[in-house]
């Protein structure tokens, strides 16, 4: 499980469908949906597994 703070929820939640990203600097990071239910709030994380 992939979690994410989400800034709407203020809280750690799991990211939802995430998915492996690179910024521009190339650095790793995931990127997905919050999984509370009507939040669509983008939640990303730096802890790649
Ligand atoms: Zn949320």
């Amino acid at each position: 499980m992939t979690e994410g703070y989400c800034v709407r929820c203020k809280k750690k939640v799991e990211i939802k469908d995430a998915k492996k990203t690179k910024t521009k600097k190339g650095k790793d990071y995931m990127k997905g949906k919050c999984s509370t239910p009507g939040c669509p709030t983008t939640v990303c994380t730096f802890k790649v597994d």
